[in-house]
């Protein structure tokens, strides 16, 4: 782990240790600017002091910064980004001898806190921003379980100028949130829901963090999930090229890559998209709202472009096998584009807060959990059998996914599990195997009891119009 300015506030005894755990790789972690975040605000205050830790720096049980360990810290601030985070969270505390209070965030805990209720002391569904030490000091405040139930939204804020620099996801590169949420309305999407509503950060005050952090790298990677809605994308991309970085976008829409923009990002050695599914009538199922023609548009765009990386989704409702037949095609094409392709699918886990959280695992409500999981298997190897032989085929496996729906749609009974690592043998002959499983559209989710800043009838609405389209007919 190399960091380039890195930063070391000095323990006085008096002040309370805080540990920041992020229970994976460090190159992830570092990536998070939330979690950066956070480090800031607590090392800003004179009462506590945070050190940080990762599963690959001494385990997860020292300090990346003084190798201090976990048992000597008061207080663990949890993140977790992935489902299957919380095995090594628990991991760590329990090898760490951990005795403090634990405090558990991120997207998982946001988008469904209840199967980790019992394991940490506190959880804290929202966005911390400025509020991190009401959260350490357990303050009745929004977005605190229990006092409160309330997803927290926070403002973009300046508060943050400068990072830590380091070999992050996206290389040595200084990031910048241009924009927190989505506007647009993919329905397997859960990004859209847990940081909604769509929020940009001014080209103004991108530039003055570019300005603040200039020196340490000479490369900006700019943050949101859909960046190229920015309504100042092209300006904020053009100020910085015109302050001497080259720049980067973490991901960009078919839709929104024309030739301008193309010449803006000039020199994209790999174009990563994500067309979800091979064919149109499944694309319009899911609202991805682009099309196929967008797709080669922008690779034949992209001229400098030697690799583009495709990511699709697998265990739609109403998918056929004329549909992985669609994928297969659009991979050919782009690669008769004389492009390098590689390919990543994953099963679509159905998440809380999406319109698709009635679906089963596998996708389709006619199955039970044992025929959609066989059929999901029967799908994996066909693609895996057609596709290797013309791109870098990366298929997730249908067990791992299974645990991740299971963690993310469970309630307190999942969470009794939660104490050791839950395999697909243990969950699918298990009660837990029901959270896999068609629900009822009049179930009572455990998220239902948050408040999260939409109405459940939308959610049904749009549930329905999407059946309808694929031609999915309800037990
Ligand atoms: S564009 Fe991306 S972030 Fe936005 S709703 Fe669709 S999948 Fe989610």
């Amino acid at each position: 782990m190399k960091e380039f300015n890195p930063f070391f506030k000095k323990f006085s005894k008096k002040q309370e240790r805080v540990a920041l755990v992020y229970p994976n790789r460090y190159v992830g972690g570092i990536t998070n600017l939330g979690l950066q975040r956070i480090y800031f605000e607590i090392n800003s205050t004179q009462k506590y002091m945070a050190e940080r830790f990762y599963t690959d720096v001494f385990d997860g049980l020292k300090s990346a910064e003084s190798a201090s360990h976990i048992s000597s810290f008061s207080t663990a601030l949890i993140s977790l980004q992935y489902e299957e985070d919380v095995f090594n969270a628990v991991r760590i505390l329990k090898e760490g001898k951990f005795r403090g209070k634990t405090i558990a965030g991120g997207p998982c805990v946001i988008q469904n806190p209840f199967p980790f209720a019992e394991i940490f002391d506190r959880l804290f569904i929202g966005e911390a921003e400025n509020v991190v030490e009401e959260i350490i000091e357990d303050r009745r405040i929004e977005g605190l379980m229990p006092f409160s139930s309330k997803r927290r939204i926070a403002e973009l804020d300046l508060k943050m100028k400068s990072q830590i620099i380091s070999e992050n996801a996206y290389g040595k590169s200084i990031l910048i949130e241009i924009g927190r949420g989505c506007p647009r309305g993919c329905r397997f999407c859960i990004v859209r829901q847990i940081y909604s509503p769509a929020r940009w950060r001014s080209a103004d005050e991108v530039a003055e963090i570019a300005e603040e952090n200039r020196g340490l790298a000479e490369k900006i990677a700019i943050i949101s999930p859909s960046p190229t809605d920015h309504p100042e994308f092209r300006d904020i991309v053009q100020q910085l090229k015109d302050m001497g970085f080259s720049v980067s976008p973490s991901s960009l829409r078919a839709d929104r890559f024309d030739e301008e923009m193309a010449e803006l990002l000039g020199d994209i050695r790999t174009l990563t998209l994500a067309p979800e599914t091979g064919s149109e009538r499944l694309r319009e199922v899911v609202n991805k709202g682009i099309s196929q023609e967008d797709i080669l548009n922008a690779v034949e765009l992209a001229e400098n472009a030697e690799r583009v990386k495709l990511y699709f989704m697998f265990g739609l409702p109403g998918e056929r096998y004329e549909d992985l037949d669609a994928i297969i095609r659009l991979v050919e094409k782009v690669r008769g584009l004389g492009k390098r392709v590689s390919v990543s699918i994953n099963p679509l886990v159905p998440k809380p807060h999406t319109p698709f959280q009635w679906l089963p695992y596998g996708g389709d409500p006619g199955r039970n959990v044992e025929e959609n999981i066989n059929e999901l298997k029967r799908k994996r190897k066909y693609l895996i059998s057609r596709l290797r032989k013309i791109a870098g085929t990366d298929v997730e496996s249908i067990e791992r996914f299974a645990v991740q729906t299971i963690i993310s749609r469970g309630d307190g009974r999942v969470g009794m599990h939660l104490d050791r690592k839950l395999t697909f043998s243990r969950i699918v002959r298990s009660e837990l195997a029901d959270f896999l499983d068609f629900q009822p559209l009049d179930q009572e989710f455990p998220w239902d009891r948050l408040n999260m800043g939409y109405r459940k009838s939308r959610l049904v609405r749009e549930f329905e119009m999407a059946m309808e389209i694929a031609e999915v007919e309800l037990p």
